[in-house]
């Protein structure tokens, strides 16, 4: 009999960092690998949250917070809701978490009993599908391809809602596939939601501000369906915060109280120190961001003329995050160097070990035709790590 809990045993290890773990064993063993695996901004925290973490430490917030937050914290959360999303939410209805990852886990822990369904438009972020697992819930998914930009439309939401579904989790600005939802288009999911009010929606809405040109619309801005809405946001990439692990969820009163209960019997309030760092952070005006913003677009439009010449690579433009998903499919079913390539994740797999390039599989995103590279790189590392794909491909 196994130690581990069935639970636990259904649960895969996450497939971004099982990518990032392997390349970084193999710098440490001396290879040079270029990792383009996690999706981290790999830009300096800047300068005024940094006082402000500072300051946290020397004004002594060394103490328990409330469970969800600071109240100034949850107050900067508000007042930014309204500023960039038109939201309304009071202090009340916002519970701030270890990272955007928490706050979604939370929410799936208060609505999901055994055997309901969570539909998951693929692909999907890599933990949906398992944090689904772990609440007991079952993931529904909606296949979409390149060709469609990988979205939905109201139409498949429609045909894939039955009595059991509980939940609809997506993100966008997407990851894996960088595309985002216009407002049309999020206005008729909208509109397919609106006839079932007892679904709820969990809008990962973290890469928000990387998005090229494009609005950014919360499908809670919607009237019909903001009672029945969850979203989910944080500082991880609009402030380059990953380590700082502040994420936050706005919900409809009940919602809010219930992540608050798990919250309080899992982990308590988020570190003191990176809520206060948070506050300066939200209040920056955007606009103060932009040059992260800037540097990824150009990083983004380099790579997308370098990979036009990767053979086997099917590539959009992608409009948002940080992120191009390339279908591969044209090496499915191939024997490479010995290796054969059943699916996204042996193909990345063979790239790691024979370009020296990390990248994700898409399998655990719900693509396996599909492969996952991140451009929060340097130029230089992308031009090379490009060039070495190229080098390597153009043998097959
Ligand atoms: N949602 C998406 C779509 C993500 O890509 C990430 C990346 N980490 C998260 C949530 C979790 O972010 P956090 O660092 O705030 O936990
Ligand atoms: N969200 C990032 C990614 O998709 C960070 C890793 C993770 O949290 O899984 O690469």
């Amino acid at each position: 009999m196994s130690k581990i809990s069935d639970r636990l045993n259904r649960l895969s290890y996450s497939q971004t960092f099982v990518m990032s773990n392997k390349a970084r064993d193999m710098k440490a063993a001396g290879i040079d690998v270029i990792s383009l695996t996690l999706g981290e901004p790999d830009f300096d925290v800047p300068q005024k949250i940094k006082q402000a973490a500072f300051d946290a430490i020397n004004e002594n917030y060394s103490h328990y917070s409330p469970v969800p937050g600071f109240l100034e914290l949850r107050q900067a959360i508000s007042a930014k809701l309204k500023r960039d999303n038109d939201l309304d939410y009071k202090p009340t209805q916002i519970c701030v978490s270890n990272g955007a990852k928490q706050s979604i886990i939370n929410v799936l822990l208060a609505i999901i009993n055994d055997g309901d369904e969570v539909i998951l438009p693929a692909p999907y972020w890599v933990s949906y599908d398992e944090m689904v697992k772990v609440v007991g819930g079952t993931s529904v998914f909606i296949e979409t391809s390149i060709d469609t930009e990988f979205k939905i439309t109201a139409e498949q939401l429609e045909k894939a809602i039955t009595p059991k579904t509980k939940a609809l989790l997506y993100s966008s600005p997407c990851n894996p596939s960088g595309s985002y939802y216009t407002r049309e288009e999020l206005e008729a999911i909208a509109n397919v939601m609106a006839k079932h009010p007892d679904i709820t929606i969990i809008s990962d809405e973290i890469y928000e501000f990387i998005n090229y040109g494009g609005e950014h619309v919360s499908i809670a801005s919607f009237p019909q369906v903001y009672e029945q809405t969850a979203v989910i946001n944080g500082m991880s990439k609009a402030f380059a915060m990953t380590g700082w692990r502040i994420g936050y969820s706005a919900c409809p009163t009940w919602l809010a109280s219930a992540c608050d209960k798990v919250q309080g019997q899992m982990t308590s309030g988020a570190n003191t120190v990176a809520q206060r760092a948070s506050i300066a952070a939200l209040q920056m005006d955007p606009s103060e961001l932009q040059y992260m913003i800037t540097e990824f677009e150009k990083r983004r439009d380099l790579v997308f003329e370098l990979m036009k010449d990767i053979k086997g690579f099917k590539c959009n433009l992608p409009k948002s995050a940080f992120y191009f998903f390339p279908d591969i499919s044209y090496y499915l079913g191939k024997t490479l160097n010995g290796t054969e390539i059943k699916n996204a994740d042996d193909f990345a797999m063979f790239l790691l070990e024979n370009a020296h390039v990390g990248c994700v599989g898409g399998v655990s995103f719900g693509s396996p035709e599909c492969i996952r590279f991140s451009y929060a790189a340097s130029e230089e590392e992308l031009k090379e790590a490009m060039r070495r794909i190229k080098d390597c491909l153009d043998q097959f």
